[in-house]
């Protein structure tokens, strides 16, 4: 809390969000910086309030929600005082990778919807105040999805099983939720009836940015850490970073830190001035979700057997948490195929000339 006070009274809070709101007010770009900072710690996203998933949810509710959800859902999670899941994926058959299959349904009645169904890997909801959830509209499964505000008091929502994951990063943990006549009035629906999948993109193409960003801030922490030791650790009569085999796994990760902000910040350009950015983010979120792997896995080799302990006697701790920890990066927010085929696709499109590239 002492973290959360001294980076409000630093202008630090809530980076992206308007001042207005009690945020810092910068733009994408400028928060960039702020979050990879963020990212260097273990408690920095916290200590900012842009950890996932309330940053994402945060930035969603400014764009979508009415005066009343403001009010109500906004502003409590802006200063800190309440946190939010957002609750989209399924057990098979449902919703994953595959954005047509949402099987939860909300069935209209008198004055609202009644939702149904199961939500898993819903990071966040142990605590969480509220959750905003996609349930199909429609006749059938992945029809028509819209976005629900959903207080966890609500007498038909359940948290179930907490999975035990690879990461231990997210506060709330991975858990099951399931929805049983869970009534939602119409005046907690987000946005317009049926356009789910639209605010979904809405929320996501920035929330995957500010994702690599956190990331690429542990990625560095790890490779810092790494060269620390691997500056002063003597090996076979001379350093360690004097053996070429060691200097070529530092010079892959100065290079892929430096691809990874250099595609993010072209990605972050095009979300912030609207351009057509979906390419650029999935082309981002790609290499960068698997750079932090390899330069996390390379700064574990460096360290030895210390870059395997976690904080105890002398390891730093933050390269075998953070090797731990990214590996479900590459799967959420899009895993790579997913990614790779729409890039594919886009390619595919424009050699056929139905499309224009998207810029490089
Ligand atoms: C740590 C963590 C936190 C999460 N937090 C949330 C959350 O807060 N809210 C939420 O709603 N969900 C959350 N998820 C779920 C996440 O969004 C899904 O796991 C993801 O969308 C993949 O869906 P799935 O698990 O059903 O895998 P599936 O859809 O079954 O996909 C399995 C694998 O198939 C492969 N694949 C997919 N499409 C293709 C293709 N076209 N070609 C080739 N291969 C392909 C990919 O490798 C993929 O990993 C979280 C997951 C993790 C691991």
């Amino acid at each position: 809390m002492d973290l959360q006070t001294r980076a409000k009274s630093a202008g630090l809070w809530s980076p992206q969000l308007p001042e207005q709101l009690g945020g810092g007010g910068f733009t994408l770009t400028q928060a960039s910086a702020l979050l990879e900072a963020a990212g260097y710690s273990l408690l920095g996203p916290l200590a900012l309030n842009c950890a996932a998933p309330d940053e994402g949810n945060v930035n969603l509710l400014e764009k979508v929600a009415s005066e009343s959800q403001r009010h109500r859902y906004l502003r409590p999670l802006a200063r800190g005082e309440v946190r939010s899941c957002f609750a989209m994926t399924e057990p098979a058959p449902g919703v994953g990778s595959d954005p047509r299959g949402v099987t939860t349904r909300a069935t209209r009645m008198a004055g609202g919807w009644l939702l149904t169904g199961k939500k898993h890997l819903i990071t966040g909801a142990d605590g969480a105040g509220f959750g905003i959830v996609m349930a199909a509209t429609g006749n059938g499964p992945g029809d028509a999805v819209t976005m629900f505000l959903l207080p966890t008091a609500n007498e038909g929502w359940h948290l179930g099983e907490h999975y035990r994951t690879l990461d231990a990063v997210s506060v709330g943990g991975h858990c099951v939720v399931t929805l049983a006549d869970a009534f939602v009035p119409d005046e907690d629906v987000l946005g317009e009836v049926g356009r789910g999948f639209h605010y979904a993109q809405v929320r996501l193409a920035p929330a995957r940015l500010t994702h690599c960003m956190r990331w690429l801030g542990a990625a560095q922490r790890s490779h810092d850490v790494a060269l620390a030791r691997a500056t002063t650790r003597n090996l076979f009569g001379r350093t360690l970073s004097d053996h070429g085999m060691a200097q070529a796994l530092i010079a892959d990760n100065e290079i892929e830190l430096a691809a990874a902000r250099a595609l993010l910040r072209q990605a972050t350009w095009d979300v912030e001035h609207d351009r057509d950015a979906g390419v650029a983010s999935s082309r981002a979120k790609v290499f960068i979700s698997e750079a932090v792997g390899r330069i996390v896995d390379r700064s574990v080799q460096l360290m030895g057997g210390l870059g395997t302990v976690h904080a105890e006697g002398p390891a730093d701790g933050a390269v075998a948490r953070t090797y731990a920890d990214v590996r479900a990066f590459r799967i959420y927010d899009g895993a790579s195929e997913v990614h790779r085929m729409s890039i594919a696709k886009r390619a595919a499109r424009a050699a056929q000339g139905n499309e224009s590239r998207a810029a490089t």
